[in-house]
């Protein structure tokens, strides 16, 4: 299957770019103490060691946002800053040099506060991600919390740029609902050709948020939408660009990572199938080239089922042995697979 990605004007933050035809974007965000220079420059670090193109940085107050200068010297991703509430901390961070805001104008109520963020960003044409998301959905206007609201919301943030002749934007219609998000950025897509940032909010725990995420992108991918995306999960902000990596490879939307694939086991495997598999995935998560790596139970069936596999091991009762493209190579020591399979891996670096 050929993913046909819909068509989006392309938006800048430093020299990443977003929309268009551009690879597709894994962001995070992170938890750190935003007053901690040390603790956000640690995480931003790891996480743009895990691939992320764009890490998203709270900004809850002006003292948060004269930091900025501190810690982009250190670091070398692009930076969103996510700023609620008060413009002026929106206006300290732009004129401290932040690379792009994430800004919900509706918790900035009033129009001539905003109309000076716009006037701000205007001047350095720094991207502002907007749109809403099911908590910001105003519900004294919208009595359901549905994709229409969702859309409807999204569409007065972006009026209000628009108004202004701003269209440097990338806009994002989250739910944690995923057929509401689904429908919303559906919908969103027929009537504006912004950039998308796709996302299903508050998705849940590492494991329920990560089916979640997956269904979710999953098919708003397949269907062309998402310029960049972000699996929001409750637990280290690494995992999100470790499980982002994974929907964009399952797609064929990345080249990026190990796949490493297994097979379920039965009563013919030889080894533990189980404990290799997760080891692999460990030691190869921040690895960049694309190979596909096999671990199946026996060499009855394995080799063959896994012939797609660039390399593989199976195991039988005595022994292990090592294939390349479904084709055996070596007979190896059932204590020797990690380190084999490791140095296989790294010669194709
Ligand atoms: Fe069972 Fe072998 Fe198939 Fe694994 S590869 S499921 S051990 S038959």
């Amino acid at each position: 299957m050929t993913i046909k990605r819909h068509k989006t004007r392309k938006s800048r933050i430093r020299c990443l770019s977003i929309g268009g035809s551009s690879p597709i974007v894994v962001e995070s965000m992170t938890t750190a103490d935003p007053h901690s220079v040390s603790k956000v420059v640690k995480q931003v670090r790891q996480l743009t060691e895990a691939g992320c193109g764009l890490v998203r940085i709270s900004l809850p107050d002006i003292e948060s946002a004269k930091l900025v200068p501190r810690i982009k010297d250190r670091i070398n991703v692009p930076l969103m800053g996510d700023i609620h509430f008060d413009h002026r901390i929106a206006i300290e961070a732009i004129d401290r040099g932040i690379d792009s805001i994430r800004l919900n104008p509706g918790n900035i109520r009033r129009k001539d506060k905003i109309k000076l963020i716009i006037d701000r960003v205007k001047e350095k044409n720094i991207v502002v991600r907007v749109g809403a998301n099911s908590g910001s959905v105003d519900r004294r206007k919208y009595k359901r919390n549905n994709a229409d609201a969702l859309v409807k919301s999204a569409m007065e943030h972006v009026k209000i740029f628009e108004k202004e002749d701003y269209r440097n934007l990338i806009v994002s219609l989250k739910s944690s609902d995923v057929k509401t998000t689904i429908d919303a950025y559906r919908e969103f897509s027929k009537i504006r050709d912004y950039p998308l940032h796709i996302g299903i909010t508050e998705a849940g725990t590492e494991f329920s948020g990560t089916i979640k995420s997956s269904v979710g992108l999953g098919i708003l991918l397949s269907e062309g939408l998402g310029d960049t995306i972000r699996v929001s999960l409750s637990c280290d902000p690494v995992k999100e660009v470790y499980a982002g990596y994974k929907i964009l490879r399952s797609l064929g939307l990345s080249g990026r990572g190990i796949d490493v694939i297994s097979c379920p086991t039965c009563g013919r495997a030889g080894i533990n199938v189980e404990k290799i598999a997760n080891a692999i995935e460990q030691k190869t998560m921040n690895l960049e080239q694309s190979l596909k790596v096999a671990v199946m139970g026996c060499i009855v069936n394995g080799p063959g089922e896994a012939r797609e596999a660039d390399i593989g091991v199976a195991g039988s009762s005595t022994h292990a042995i090592l294939f390349k493209k479904g084709q055996p190579v070596k007979k190896i020591d059932k204590n020797r697979i990690m380190p084999e399979l490791l140095k296989y891996i790294e010669k194709f670096q």
